[in-house]
């Protein structure tokens, strides 16, 4: 039988109940907002100063632009949907259709990311803009493909073994590496095909080959897509962290309370809840006076952790000792110099919205010229030009890490004069913003759904403990919005009955 409560009885339960949360990026706040909103009392930790993680803003010269998430996948609905619910429904925007470039081609340079393919697999190499980049013995080797057998090598889950070995080298190292490493910070090898372009294996037996498989795949989606048009990422006029204001403002309104500068340094049992200590950053007048750091422990029902697998690791070493038998994968940090300039030559956008690098041709991994991609940072640029320059991947740290703020801005404008053919002399820049950020793994690299599930499994055993964030979703906002809200419900359920 269960359990007999009045509305009123829940009410009082749920009021009784303190969460702390440690982790004002996306997936902590929207944990937070969950337990909120039935009345729990809510305390979020955020070590930085300002809240939102990974979505953070870059100021330049008055122009304000996203530093680091700018757009949302819009699979799932999940995020349009929570952005409609905090009013923001008329705020969300398109990418221009402009298309992206590739550079770093061998013997070629730069030429356009070709139209018409999947993760960069194109569905006919004879194309000519295909043509372009592999060259006709690329070309002829990707048409093998079309004449070998389908089962030959069997089902791959390595998006890269399966392109090299049906389409060959050329089109895994020109095409799809550039893509992978872009969008995964990863190399082709080990992006999971199944998860990646769910789907495309299964077409490739019933098409015959890699590339009709990709072109089943494109008329199922075009079929698809004329039913319910859209383009498969979108924005938010004025920025993604936009969003995290909004959340934020929510949350106040429901009673949360939010601590920036408040660095959780451990979480311990303590009677039948937990125990956390945080450091808190001295405020203005303490650190003029060169005081150290404070402390303060405070107590609670339940803790949900939503920092990045490293610290989350750490902190919850104690609470989850199951935690450390299970495996921590790799994150890769990451740098990305936004750029303000003054720069005519770039009007015409020479390299549509962004381009991707084949890995090993230039330091920089991909750029996006955010003023060609979005209307509403062209319209806050005025005549200048936002470019973005990211750097570092899995296995390759970023070549600014070791430069200082001046240093990284100069590489950036070097890397974006090359990736985008025109130069930028020194006097082009007007300013420069850099951002460091840890990459979580992506959930379509091999091996991560079950690194991820052990994780979870693990934390799920220990009641009053919950964890969310990127690195048990898998990384983007369509991916860690629903899973903090869900693994937040999970939480708060046990908390109200268990
Ligand atoms: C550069 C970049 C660009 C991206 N672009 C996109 C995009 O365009 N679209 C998209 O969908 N996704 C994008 N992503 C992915 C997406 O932004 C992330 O997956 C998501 O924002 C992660 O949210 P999170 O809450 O898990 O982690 P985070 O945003 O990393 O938040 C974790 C928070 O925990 C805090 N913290 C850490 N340690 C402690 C501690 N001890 N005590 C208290 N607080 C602590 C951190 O300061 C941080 O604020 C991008 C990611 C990066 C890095």
């Amino acid at each position: 039988m269960p359990e007999q409560v009045s509305p009123e009885g829940l009410a009082t339960r749920a009021a009784e109940k303190h969460v702390v949360v440690i982790g004002g990026g996306i997936g902590g706040l929207i944990a937070a907002r969950e337990c909120a909103k039935v009345g729990m009392r809510v305390t979020v930790l955020e070590a930085a100063d300002a809240l939102g993680g990974a979505i953070r803003r870059a100021e330049l010269d008055g122009v304000v632009v996203d530093a680091g998430a700018e757009s949302f996948a819009t699979r799932g609905g999940h995020v349009r949907a929570l952005l409609a619910e905090l009013g923001l429904e008329d705020r969300i925007v398109a990418p221009a259709a402009g298309g992206a470039w590739l550079s770093g081609i061998p013997g070629v340079g730069a030429a356009p990311l070709p139209i018409g393919g999947i993760l960069g697999i194109p569905a006919n190499p004879f194309q000519d803009d295909v043509r372009r980049i592999i060259g006709w013995s690329g070309v002829w080797r990707a048409y093998l493909d079309r004449i070998r057998p389908p089962l030959t090598i069997g089902h791959s889950h390595s998006l890269g073994r399966l392109v090299s070995s049906r389409m060959g080298a050329k089109v895994r190292d020109r095409l799809v590496a550039p893509v992978t490493t872009g969008v995964y910070s990863a190399s082709p090898e080990d992006v999971d095909v199944d998860i990646a372009a769910p789907g495309l294996n299964a077409a490739l037996t019933t098409a015959g080959s890699l590339s009709g498989a990709v072109q089943a795949l494109r008329d199922e989606g075009a079929a698809r897509a004329a039913k319910a048009p859209g383009s498969a990422v979108e924005g938010l006029e004025g920025g993604m962290a936009g969003l995290v204001d909004a959340v934020v403002a929510d949350l106040a309104q429901l009673g949360g309370e939010v601590r920036t500068g408040a660095k959780a340094l451990s979480v311990a049992r303590s009677g039948t809840g937990w125990a956390v200590v945080a450091e808190l950053a001295p405020d203005a007048a303490a650190a003029e006076a060169e005081e150290e750091a404070a402390t303060e422990a405070m107590t609670a029902d339940a803790v949900i952790v939503a920092t990045s697998e490293t610290v989350a690791r750490s902190l919850l070493a104690d609470a989850v000792p199951a935690l450390a038998a299970t495996e921590a994968a790799a994150a890769p940090e990451i740098e990305i110099v936004t750029l303000l300039l003054e720069a005519p030559a770039l009007d015409a956008a020479p390299r549509g919205t962004g381009v991707l690098t084949v890995p090993g041709s230039h330091t920089a991994k991909a750029l996006t010229h955010s003023s060609a991609k979005w209307e509403w940072v062209r319209r806050a640029a005025g005549e200048r030009h936002v470019v973005r320059v990211s750097f570092g991947a899995q296995g390759e740290p970023a070549a600014t890490a070791r430069l200082d703020e001046e240093g990284a801005a100069r590489l950036a404008l070097a890397e974006a004069s090359a990736l985008l053919g025109v130069p930028l002399a020194e006097d082009a820049l007007v300013a420069a913003h850099r951002a460091r950020f840890v990459q979580s793994q992506p959930a379509s690299i091999i091996g991560s759904a079950e690194r991820r599930e052990a994780a979870r499994a693990a934390i799920r055993a220990v009641p009053g403990i919950a964890a969310v964030g990127a690195w048990l979703s898998g990384t983007g906002l369509a991916q860690v919005i629903p899973d903090a809200a869900e693994e937040s419900d999970r939480l708060r359920h046990a908390l109200l009955w268990d």
